[in-house]
Protein backbone atom coordinates (compact mmCIF):
# COMPACT_ATOMS: atom_id res chain seq x y z
CA UNK A 1 0.00 0.00 0.00
CA UNK A 2 1.22 3.41 -0.63
CA UNK A 3 0.42 6.94 0.77
CA UNK A 4 -0.51 9.64 -1.57
CA UNK A 5 -0.07 13.11 -0.24
CA UNK A 6 0.21 11.37 3.07
CA UNK A 7 -2.95 8.92 2.40
CA UNK A 8 -3.23 5.18 1.66
CA UNK A 9 -3.56 4.88 -1.84
CA UNK A 10 -6.02 1.42 -1.81
CA UNK A 11 -8.40 0.47 0.87
CA UNK A 12 -10.93 -2.35 0.61
CA UNK A 13 -14.11 -0.09 2.02
CA UNK A 14 -14.07 3.40 1.21
CA UNK A 15 -16.89 5.05 3.64
CA UNK A 16 -17.62 8.72 1.84
CA UNK A 17 -18.81 11.07 4.89
CA UNK A 18 -17.48 11.59 8.85
CA UNK A 19 -20.77 12.00 10.43
CA UNK A 20 -22.62 10.14 13.10
CA UNK A 21 -23.73 7.52 10.24
CA UNK A 22 -20.42 7.26 8.71
CA UNK A 23 -18.72 6.82 11.75
CA UNK A 24 -21.30 4.06 13.11
CA UNK A 25 -20.80 2.29 9.42
CA UNK A 26 -16.74 2.45 9.97
CA UNK A 27 -17.03 0.88 13.55
CA UNK A 28 -19.64 -1.76 12.30
CA UNK A 29 -17.09 -2.49 9.66
CA UNK A 30 -14.23 -2.42 11.82
CA UNK A 31 -15.49 -4.39 14.89
CA UNK A 32 -16.64 -7.38 12.25
CA UNK A 33 -13.32 -7.38 10.42
CA UNK A 34 -14.24 -5.99 7.44
CA UNK A 35 -10.41 -5.38 6.26
CA UNK A 36 -8.96 -1.80 5.69
CA UNK A 37 -11.90 0.43 6.30
CA UNK A 38 -11.30 4.30 5.10
CA UNK A 39 -13.29 6.86 6.20
CA UNK A 40 -13.03 9.83 3.97
CA UNK A 41 -14.66 13.30 5.59
CA UNK A 42 -14.21 16.97 3.37
CA UNK A 43 -14.39 18.75 6.64
CA UNK A 44 -11.71 19.01 8.47
CA UNK A 45 -13.27 17.44 11.79
CA UNK A 46 -15.96 15.07 12.10
CA UNK A 47 -19.71 15.89 12.65
CA UNK A 48 -19.41 19.22 10.88
CA UNK A 49 -22.47 18.93 9.05
CA UNK A 50 -25.98 17.84 10.40
CA UNK A 51 -24.95 15.54 12.98
CA UNK A 52 -22.80 18.60 14.66
CA UNK A 53 -25.93 20.77 14.43
CA UNK A 54 -28.68 18.26 15.79
CA UNK A 55 -30.99 18.63 18.93
CA UNK A 56 -29.86 14.94 20.04
CA UNK A 57 -33.07 13.80 20.17
CA UNK A 58 -33.56 9.99 20.59
CA UNK A 59 -37.06 8.72 20.57
CA UNK A 60 -39.44 5.60 18.97
CA UNK A 61 -42.40 7.18 19.09
CA UNK A 62 -42.94 6.98 15.38
CA UNK A 63 -45.60 6.44 13.17
CA UNK A 64 -44.56 3.90 11.11
CA UNK A 65 -43.56 0.44 12.10
CA UNK A 66 -39.65 0.45 10.53
CA UNK A 67 -39.27 3.86 12.08
CA UNK A 68 -40.17 2.32 15.01
CA UNK A 69 -38.26 -0.79 14.87
CA UNK A 70 -34.59 1.24 13.60
CA UNK A 71 -35.24 3.33 16.79
CA UNK A 72 -35.79 0.58 19.17
CA UNK A 73 -32.63 -1.35 18.12
CA UNK A 74 -30.63 1.99 18.73
CA UNK A 75 -32.15 2.77 21.99
CA UNK A 76 -31.16 -1.27 23.30
CA UNK A 77 -27.15 -0.05 21.38
CA UNK A 78 -27.59 3.53 23.60
CA UNK A 79 -28.30 2.08 26.58
CA UNK A 80 -25.40 -0.19 26.93
CA UNK A 81 -22.95 2.20 24.91
CA UNK A 82 -20.69 2.32 27.56
CA UNK A 83 -19.80 -1.64 27.93
CA UNK A 84 -19.88 -1.69 23.91
CA UNK A 85 -18.32 1.46 22.85
CA UNK A 86 -16.28 2.43 26.35
CA UNK A 87 -15.79 6.29 25.56
CA UNK A 88 -18.17 8.83 27.45
CA UNK A 89 -21.76 9.28 26.48
CA UNK A 90 -23.86 11.74 28.14
CA UNK A 91 -27.25 10.55 27.56
CA UNK A 92 -30.34 11.39 29.46
CA UNK A 93 -33.44 9.09 29.10
CA UNK A 94 -35.98 11.72 30.61
CA UNK A 95 -38.58 10.81 28.18
CA UNK A 96 -40.56 12.63 25.18
CA UNK A 97 -43.90 13.63 25.59
CA UNK A 98 -46.20 14.08 22.69
CA UNK A 99 -49.03 16.45 23.07
CA UNK A 100 -52.10 15.91 21.43
CA UNK A 101 -54.11 19.06 20.15
CA UNK A 102 -56.73 17.48 17.84
CA UNK A 103 -59.08 14.85 17.01
CA UNK A 104 -56.38 13.60 14.43
CA UNK A 105 -53.29 13.61 16.45
CA UNK A 106 -55.48 11.66 18.75
CA UNK A 107 -56.72 9.04 16.37
CA UNK A 108 -53.27 9.01 14.76
CA UNK A 109 -51.72 8.33 18.08
CA UNK A 110 -53.78 5.63 19.15
CA UNK A 111 -53.33 3.78 16.25
CA UNK A 112 -49.39 4.35 16.70
CA UNK A 113 -49.94 3.12 20.06
CA UNK A 114 -51.65 -0.52 19.68
CA UNK A 115 -48.25 -0.68 17.28
CA UNK A 116 -46.08 0.41 20.14
CA UNK A 117 -47.80 -1.75 22.48
CA UNK A 118 -47.20 -5.04 19.59
CA UNK A 119 -43.69 -4.20 19.59
CA UNK A 120 -43.15 -4.19 23.46
CA UNK A 121 -43.20 -0.51 23.77
CA UNK A 122 -44.38 1.13 27.39
CA UNK A 123 -45.98 3.81 26.39
CA UNK A 124 -47.93 6.08 29.11
CA UNK A 125 -50.98 7.74 27.07
CA UNK A 126 -51.96 10.70 29.56
CA UNK A 127 -55.12 12.58 30.11
CA UNK A 128 -55.28 16.21 30.71
CA UNK A 129 -55.38 16.12 34.40
CA UNK A 130 -51.82 13.88 34.28
CA UNK A 131 -50.30 16.31 31.59
CA UNK A 132 -51.05 19.70 34.00
CA UNK A 133 -49.35 17.39 36.71
CA UNK A 134 -46.74 15.76 34.70
CA UNK A 135 -45.67 19.14 32.63
CA UNK A 136 -46.58 21.78 35.02
CA UNK A 137 -44.89 24.67 32.34
CA UNK A 138 -47.30 23.69 29.55
CA UNK A 139 -50.14 25.58 28.42
CA UNK A 140 -52.76 22.91 28.74
CA UNK A 141 -54.49 25.45 25.77
CA UNK A 142 -56.59 22.67 23.13
CA UNK A 143 -54.19 19.85 24.66
CA UNK A 144 -56.66 16.41 24.77
CA UNK A 145 -54.08 14.19 26.02
CA UNK A 146 -50.24 13.02 25.32
CA UNK A 147 -48.40 10.20 25.13
CA UNK A 148 -44.69 9.60 26.89
CA UNK A 149 -42.63 6.52 25.95
CA UNK A 150 -39.79 7.06 29.33
CA UNK A 151 -37.26 5.17 27.39
CA UNK A 152 -36.96 8.12 25.09
CA UNK A 153 -34.43 11.03 25.98
CA UNK A 154 -31.42 12.71 24.08
CA UNK A 155 -28.08 11.89 24.20
CA UNK A 156 -24.60 14.24 22.97
CA UNK A 157 -24.25 14.40 18.91
CA UNK A 158 -20.22 15.01 19.60
CA UNK A 159 -19.98 12.38 22.31
CA UNK A 160 -21.74 9.68 19.57
CA UNK A 161 -19.47 10.34 16.76
CA UNK A 162 -16.27 10.58 18.97
CA UNK A 163 -17.03 7.65 20.34
CA UNK A 164 -17.64 5.47 17.05
CA UNK A 165 -14.76 7.00 15.84
CA UNK A 166 -12.42 6.24 17.92
CA UNK A 167 -14.00 2.77 18.47
CA UNK A 168 -13.76 2.09 14.93
CA UNK A 169 -10.18 3.61 14.78
CA UNK A 170 -8.82 1.41 17.84
CA UNK A 171 -10.18 -1.23 15.87
CA UNK A 172 -7.85 -0.85 12.63
CA UNK A 173 -10.28 1.93 10.59
CA UNK A 174 -8.42 4.81 8.87
CA UNK A 175 -10.29 8.05 9.07
CA UNK A 176 -9.05 11.28 7.24
CA UNK A 177 -10.75 14.60 7.10
CA UNK A 178 -10.52 17.49 5.10
CA UNK A 179 -10.56 14.95 2.14
CA UNK A 180 -13.14 15.80 -0.48
CA UNK A 181 -14.63 12.80 -2.53
CA UNK A 182 -14.55 14.14 -6.21
CA UNK A 183 -15.08 11.50 -8.64
CA UNK A 184 -16.23 7.70 -8.40
CA UNK A 185 -14.67 5.63 -11.02
CA UNK A 186 -16.53 2.76 -12.90
CA UNK A 187 -15.36 -0.08 -14.63
CA UNK A 188 -17.41 -0.71 -17.49
CA UNK A 189 -20.18 2.10 -15.98
CA UNK A 190 -21.11 -0.70 -13.25
CA UNK A 191 -18.57 -2.00 -11.44
CA UNK A 192 -16.51 0.07 -8.20
CA UNK A 193 -12.98 0.51 -8.77
CA UNK A 194 -11.60 3.78 -7.09
CA UNK A 195 -12.52 7.21 -5.58
CA UNK A 196 -10.80 10.18 -6.77
CA UNK A 197 -10.41 12.64 -3.40
CA UNK A 198 -8.90 16.64 -3.20
CA UNK A 199 -5.90 14.19 -1.95
CA UNK A 200 -5.53 11.51 -4.72
CA UNK A 201 -6.58 8.71 -6.00
CA UNK A 202 -8.15 5.99 -3.68
CA UNK A 203 -8.29 2.34 -5.41
CA UNK A 204 -11.24 0.51 -3.90
CA UNK A 205 -13.99 -2.34 -4.88
CA UNK A 206 -16.57 -0.85 -2.35
CA UNK A 207 -17.98 2.61 -1.71
CA UNK A 208 -20.32 3.63 0.70
CA UNK A 209 -22.27 6.90 0.73
CA UNK A 210 -22.83 8.61 4.12
CA UNK A 211 -22.57 11.88 2.96
CA UNK A 212 -26.12 13.02 4.18
CA UNK A 213 -27.76 16.16 2.46
CA UNK A 214 -24.72 15.47 -0.22
CA UNK A 215 -25.85 12.30 -1.33
CA UNK A 216 -27.38 13.30 -4.41
CA UNK A 217 -24.14 14.63 -5.82
CA UNK A 218 -22.41 11.33 -4.68
CA UNK A 219 -25.07 9.30 -6.27
CA UNK A 220 -24.64 11.10 -9.63
CA UNK A 221 -20.93 10.49 -9.84
CA UNK A 222 -22.58 6.74 -10.28
CA UNK A 223 -25.50 8.00 -12.86
CA UNK A 224 -27.79 6.87 -9.95
CA UNK A 225 -30.16 9.44 -8.36
CA UNK A 226 -30.62 9.05 -4.92
CA UNK A 227 -33.63 11.59 -3.87
CA UNK A 228 -32.60 13.01 -0.78
CA UNK A 229 -32.90 17.13 -0.62
CA UNK A 230 -31.19 19.69 1.98
CA UNK A 231 -33.95 21.31 4.23
CA UNK A 232 -32.85 23.81 6.86
CA UNK A 233 -34.01 23.47 10.44
CA UNK A 234 -33.31 25.85 13.36
CA UNK A 235 -32.57 26.02 16.50
CA UNK A 236 -32.03 28.26 19.56
CA UNK A 237 -30.44 27.44 23.34
CA UNK A 238 -31.36 29.77 25.95
CA UNK A 239 -28.95 30.74 28.77
CA UNK A 240 -29.37 28.79 32.11
CA UNK A 241 -32.83 28.27 33.06
CA UNK A 242 -34.33 26.97 36.21
CA UNK A 243 -37.87 27.90 35.92
CA UNK A 244 -38.31 24.26 34.63
CA UNK A 245 -37.46 21.60 37.09
CA UNK A 246 -35.41 18.59 35.94
CA UNK A 247 -35.75 16.29 34.70
CA UNK A 248 -38.32 16.98 32.14
CA UNK A 249 -38.91 15.16 29.21
CA UNK A 250 -38.16 16.24 25.57
CA UNK A 251 -41.52 17.84 25.12
CA UNK A 252 -43.41 18.24 21.24
CA UNK A 253 -46.20 20.00 20.21
CA UNK A 254 -47.00 18.52 16.43
CA UNK A 255 -49.28 20.86 15.95
CA UNK A 256 -46.93 23.71 15.94
CA UNK A 257 -43.88 21.14 15.78
CA UNK A 258 -42.39 23.01 18.43
CA UNK A 259 -40.28 20.63 20.84
CA UNK A 260 -37.85 21.91 23.85
CA UNK A 261 -35.62 19.96 25.73
CA UNK A 262 -32.68 20.68 28.37
CA UNK A 263 -29.08 21.58 27.39
CA UNK A 264 -26.17 22.49 28.74
CA UNK A 265 -28.17 23.99 31.69
CA UNK A 266 -30.49 25.87 29.54
CA UNK A 267 -33.50 25.18 27.42
CA UNK A 268 -32.98 23.81 23.37
CA UNK A 269 -36.17 25.36 21.00
CA UNK A 270 -36.63 23.75 17.80
CA UNK A 271 -39.17 23.90 15.60
CA UNK A 272 -39.94 23.00 11.58
CA UNK A 273 -40.55 26.01 9.15
CA UNK A 274 -42.47 24.11 6.35
CA UNK A 275 -41.73 26.96 3.75
CA UNK A 276 -38.34 26.02 3.61
CA UNK A 277 -37.66 25.00 0.13
CA UNK A 278 -34.65 22.85 -0.83
CA UNK A 279 -31.42 24.36 -0.53
CA UNK A 280 -27.77 24.43 1.40
CA UNK A 281 -28.66 27.75 3.22
CA UNK A 282 -27.66 27.28 6.53
CA UNK A 283 -27.74 30.60 7.45
CA UNK A 284 -29.90 31.38 10.53
CA UNK A 285 -33.38 32.89 9.81
CA UNK A 286 -34.00 35.87 12.36
CA UNK A 287 -38.23 36.00 11.11
CA UNK A 288 -38.47 32.41 11.82
CA UNK A 289 -36.37 32.39 14.99
CA UNK A 290 -39.03 35.29 16.88
CA UNK A 291 -42.15 32.88 14.96
CA UNK A 292 -39.79 29.89 17.21
CA UNK A 293 -39.68 32.05 20.61
CA UNK A 294 -43.40 33.08 20.33
CA UNK A 295 -44.58 29.92 19.76
CA UNK A 296 -42.53 28.80 22.43
CA UNK A 297 -44.04 30.67 25.11
CA UNK A 298 -47.12 30.21 23.92
CA UNK A 299 -46.71 26.76 24.88
CA UNK A 300 -44.87 27.10 27.51
CA UNK A 301 -45.05 30.29 29.19
CA UNK A 302 -42.57 30.31 31.76
CA UNK A 303 -39.91 30.47 28.88
CA UNK A 304 -40.36 34.73 28.58
CA UNK A 305 -37.75 34.72 31.59
CA UNK A 306 -35.22 32.32 28.97
CA UNK A 307 -32.76 34.50 27.56
CA UNK A 308 -31.47 33.11 24.01
CA UNK A 309 -27.90 32.80 23.73
CA UNK A 310 -27.23 30.23 20.96
CA UNK A 311 -28.84 30.08 17.92
CA UNK A 312 -27.30 28.09 14.73
CA UNK A 313 -29.20 26.13 11.50
CA UNK A 314 -28.35 23.06 10.27
CA UNK A 315 -29.89 20.88 7.41
CA UNK A 316 -31.91 18.34 7.64
CA UNK A 317 -31.36 15.50 4.77
CA UNK A 318 -34.61 14.55 3.61
CA UNK A 319 -36.22 11.93 1.31
CA UNK A 320 -40.06 12.04 0.08
CA UNK A 321 -41.21 9.57 2.45
CA UNK A 322 -39.08 10.72 5.57
CA UNK A 323 -37.22 7.53 5.77
CA UNK A 324 -33.63 6.71 5.20
CA UNK A 325 -32.12 5.02 2.17
CA UNK A 326 -30.02 1.31 3.25
CA UNK A 327 -29.42 -0.52 0.13
CA UNK A 328 -27.43 -0.76 -2.55
CA UNK A 329 -26.51 2.19 -5.10
CA UNK A 330 -28.67 1.15 -8.04
CA UNK A 331 -27.31 -1.20 -10.43
CA UNK A 332 -23.71 -0.41 -8.93
CA UNK A 333 -21.61 -2.76 -8.44
CA UNK A 334 -19.96 -2.23 -5.04
CA UNK A 335 -21.70 0.75 -4.15
CA UNK A 336 -23.64 1.50 -1.18
CA UNK A 337 -25.91 4.21 0.54
CA UNK A 338 -27.12 4.73 3.51
CA UNK A 339 -28.57 8.28 4.26
CA UNK A 340 -31.32 10.47 4.10
CA UNK A 341 -32.32 10.06 7.78
CA UNK A 342 -34.70 12.88 6.95
CA UNK A 343 -34.09 14.57 10.60
CA UNK A 344 -33.73 11.21 12.51
CA UNK A 345 -30.25 9.98 11.91
CA UNK A 346 -28.53 10.58 15.22
CA UNK A 347 -31.21 8.19 16.55
CA UNK A 348 -31.06 5.62 14.11
CA UNK A 349 -26.96 5.42 13.70
CA UNK A 350 -26.61 2.49 15.50
CA UNK A 351 -28.81 0.68 13.47
CA UNK A 352 -27.71 2.59 10.40
CA UNK A 353 -24.20 0.97 11.29
CA UNK A 354 -25.12 -2.27 11.91
CA UNK A 355 -27.51 -2.69 8.70
CA UNK A 356 -25.27 -1.27 7.00
CA UNK A 357 -22.09 -3.64 7.46
CA UNK A 358 -24.33 -6.58 7.61
CA UNK A 359 -25.41 -5.55 4.04
CA UNK A 360 -22.07 -5.26 2.80
CA UNK A 361 -20.81 -8.26 4.67
CA UNK A 362 -23.27 -10.62 4.25
CA UNK A 363 -25.24 -9.39 1.07
CA UNK A 364 -28.58 -8.90 3.45
CA UNK A 365 -29.35 -7.35 6.40
CA UNK A 366 -29.80 -9.31 9.33
CA UNK A 367 -30.94 -7.46 12.09
CA UNK A 368 -33.94 -6.06 10.93
CA UNK A 369 -36.24 -6.61 7.67
CA UNK A 370 -35.23 -3.51 5.73
CA UNK A 371 -36.43 -4.58 2.12
CA UNK A 372 -39.20 -0.56 3.34
CA UNK A 373 -35.57 1.06 2.99
CA UNK A 374 -34.85 0.21 -1.01
CA UNK A 375 -33.99 3.25 -3.03
CA UNK A 376 -36.57 1.56 -5.66
CA UNK A 377 -39.62 2.39 -3.75
CA UNK A 378 -39.21 6.47 -4.78
CA UNK A 379 -40.26 4.96 -8.39
CA UNK A 380 -43.42 3.18 -7.13
CA UNK A 381 -45.43 5.49 -4.98
CA UNK A 382 -47.61 2.74 -3.42
CA UNK A 383 -44.06 1.60 -1.48
CA UNK A 384 -43.73 5.20 -0.03
CA UNK A 385 -44.17 5.66 3.48
CA UNK A 386 -46.26 8.06 5.51
CA UNK A 387 -44.47 9.01 8.68
CA UNK A 388 -46.72 11.47 10.88
CA UNK A 389 -44.46 12.18 13.59
CA UNK A 390 -41.94 14.19 11.83
CA UNK A 391 -41.02 17.41 13.66
C1 LIG B 1 -31.42 21.50 13.47
C2 LIG B 1 -31.37 20.00 13.41
C3 LIG B 1 -31.90 19.25 14.46
C4 LIG B 1 -31.84 17.85 14.40
N1 LIG B 1 -32.31 17.13 15.47
C5 LIG B 1 -32.18 15.78 15.47
C6 LIG B 1 -32.56 15.03 16.62
O1 LIG B 1 -33.02 15.57 17.63
N2 LIG B 1 -32.39 13.67 16.57
C7 LIG B 1 -31.89 13.04 15.48
O2 LIG B 1 -31.79 11.81 15.47
N3 LIG B 1 -31.52 13.74 14.37
C8 LIG B 1 -31.66 15.09 14.36
N4 LIG B 1 -31.28 15.80 13.26
C9 LIG B 1 -30.89 15.08 12.06
C10 LIG B 1 -29.49 14.54 12.18
O3 LIG B 1 -28.61 15.59 12.46
C11 LIG B 1 -29.13 13.87 10.84
O4 LIG B 1 -30.13 12.95 10.47
C12 LIG B 1 -27.81 13.13 10.96
O5 LIG B 1 -26.82 13.97 11.51
C13 LIG B 1 -27.38 12.62 9.59
O6 LIG B 1 -26.08 12.14 9.73
P1 LIG B 1 -25.20 11.91 8.43
O7 LIG B 1 -23.93 11.34 8.91
O8 LIG B 1 -26.01 11.16 7.43
O9 LIG B 1 -25.02 13.38 7.82
P2 LIG B 1 -23.93 14.50 8.15
O10 LIG B 1 -23.72 14.67 9.60
O11 LIG B 1 -24.30 15.73 7.38
O12 LIG B 1 -22.63 13.87 7.57
C14 LIG B 1 -22.42 13.76 6.16
C15 LIG B 1 -20.98 14.15 5.92
O13 LIG B 1 -20.63 13.89 4.56
C16 LIG B 1 -19.62 14.82 4.23
N5 LIG B 1 -19.48 14.88 2.79
C17 LIG B 1 -20.40 15.30 1.89
N6 LIG B 1 -19.90 15.25 0.64
C18 LIG B 1 -18.63 14.78 0.75
C19 LIG B 1 -17.62 14.51 -0.17
N7 LIG B 1 -17.79 14.73 -1.49
N8 LIG B 1 -16.41 14.05 0.27
C20 LIG B 1 -16.22 13.83 1.60
N9 LIG B 1 -17.17 14.08 2.53
C21 LIG B 1 -18.35 14.53 2.11
C22 LIG B 1 -20.13 16.11 4.86
O14 LIG B 1 -19.09 17.05 5.03
C23 LIG B 1 -20.73 15.62 6.16
O15 LIG B 1 -19.85 15.78 7.26
C24 LIG B 1 -31.28 17.19 13.27
C25 LIG B 1 -30.74 17.94 12.24
C26 LIG B 1 -30.77 19.34 12.30
C27 LIG B 1 -30.18 20.13 11.17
Amino acid sequence: MFKVGGMQNSADIVIIGGGCIGVSVAYHLARRKAGRVLLLEKAEFLGAESTGKCAGGIRAQFSTEINTRLSLYSIDRFERWQDEIGHPFQYRQWGYCFLLTSDELVANFRKSHAMWTRLGMNVEWLAPPQVEQRLPYVNMEGVQGATFHSRDGFGDPNDITQGYAKRAQELGAVIETGVTVTGIELEGGRKVTAVQTSRGRVATGSVVLCTGAWTRKLGGMCGVDVPIDPIRRQIIVTDKFDDIADPFPMTVDLSTTLYFHRESGGILIGMSDHTESAGFDDSFNEDFGEKMLLTAMQRAPVLENAAPKHKWAGLYEVTPDHHPVIDRLGHVQGAYVCAGFSGHGLMHAPAAGALTSELVLDGKAGSIDIRALELSRFSDPARLHDEANVI
